[in-house]
C-alpha cells in the first residue's frame, strides 16, 4: 500500500483503506484498545500485528469449512486484504458460557454453563452504548432483509460451533464472541470485521484463565501476554 492510499473508515480498531481494485480494502488493525463504548481507552503493545494474524488465522479455517468471509489474505504484518462490504449495523452474539452483558443482565454466576449457545443481536451503536434488539427491531429499522437475518444467524451458530470444536483441543474454551456481517456491492452476504481476543472471550480450557480482552476491561494486567498465547496455541494448530 502506497501512503497516499485513501482512508474510507477508521473504527477504534482498525483503518480500511481502499486499494486498486475498488471490490478490494485493506484492512489495518491498531494497537489501540477502547473498552466500555470507547470510554476507556490505551494501548495494547503488538495488538495489531497479532489480532491481523489471529483473524487471518480464524478467517481461513472458516472459509475452509464453508463460511462466506471477507478474508482474502495478509498484506504487511498488521494488514488484511478483504473484499469491500458495507457493514450491517447489527452485531450478532453467540454465548456457550455466561460473561460479561449475560451474566449481569440474567444475574447467573460468570462461568455458568449454557444448555445451548445463545443468540443476541445488538445495534452497533457507540453514542447509544449498543443497545440489545430484537429481529423485530431489525424489521422496523431496516437494518437487514428478514433472508438476511435468518443466514447471518444460521452463519453465528455455525461459526460458534466450528471455532468452539477447533479452539478446544488447543486448550481455548470459547465463552463468547460478536460477529459483524457486511453486503458487496452485488450484495452478497458476507462475514466480516475481525475475530480475535478482542472480540471473542477464550478461557484456558484447564486453568479457567482469561486470555482475552476482559484483562484490559477488568485491570488484570498481562494483556498482550495473554493475545500471544492465544496466537501461539492457534499456529500450534495449524503445526505451524
Ligand atoms: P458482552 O455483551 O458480554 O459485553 O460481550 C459478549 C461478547 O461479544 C464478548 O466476547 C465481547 O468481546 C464481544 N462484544 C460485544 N460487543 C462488542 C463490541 O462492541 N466490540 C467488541 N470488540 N466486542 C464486542
Amino acid at each position: 500500500m502506497t501512503g497516499t492510499a485513501k482512508l474510507l473508515h477508521e473504527g477504534k480498531a482498525k483503518q480500511v483503506y481502499a486499494t486498486d481494485d475498488p471490490e478490494v480494502v485493506l484492512i489495518r488493525f491498531k494497537d489501540e484498545a477502547t473498552a466500555f463504548d470507547g470510554k476507556k481507552r490505551g494501548t495494547i503493545e503488538a495488538k495489531g500485528p497479532i489480532n491481523a494474524r489471529i483473524s487471518s488465522i480464524l478467517f481461513t479455517y472458516l472459509e475452509a469449512n464453508g463460511v462466506a468471509t471477507h478474508y482474502l489474505g495478509t498484506a504487511g504484518e498488521r494488514d488484511l486484504l478483504a473484499r469491500r462490504v458495507t457493514i450491517i449495523p447489527v452485531e450478532v452474539v453467540v454465548r456457550n458460557i455466561a460473561a460479561g452483558s449475560l451474566a449481569r443482565r440474567l444475574g447467573l454466576a460468570e462461568g455458568t454453563n449454557l444448555e445451548l449457545p445463545v443468540l443476541e443481536l445488538y445495534l452497533k451503536d457507540d453514542e447509544l452504548g449498543d443497545p440489545m434488539i430484537n429481529r423485530y427491531h431489525v424489521r422496523a429499522l431496516g437494518l437487514a432483509a428478514d433472508a438476511e437475518l435468518e443466514t447471518m444467524e444460521e452463519a453465528a451458530l455455525r461459526v460458534n460451533a466450528l471455532l468452539a470444536a477447533h479452539l478446544e483441543p488447543l486448550g481455548l474454551r470459547l465463552v463468547d464472541f460478536k460477529l459483524e456481517f457486511g453486503r458487496t456491492a452485488a450484495g452478497r452476504l458476507l462475514l466480516a470485521d475481525e475475530i480475535s481476543p478482542d472480540t471473542c472471550r477464550f478461557w484456558d480450557v484447564r486453568t479457567g484463565e482469561k486470555l482475552d480482552k476482559d484483562r484490559f476491561r477488568r485491570d488484570m494486567g498481562g494483556v498482550e501476554e495473554a493475545y500471544r498465547e492465544v496466537l501461539r496455541r492457534l499456529e500450534a494448530g495449524q503445526g505451524g
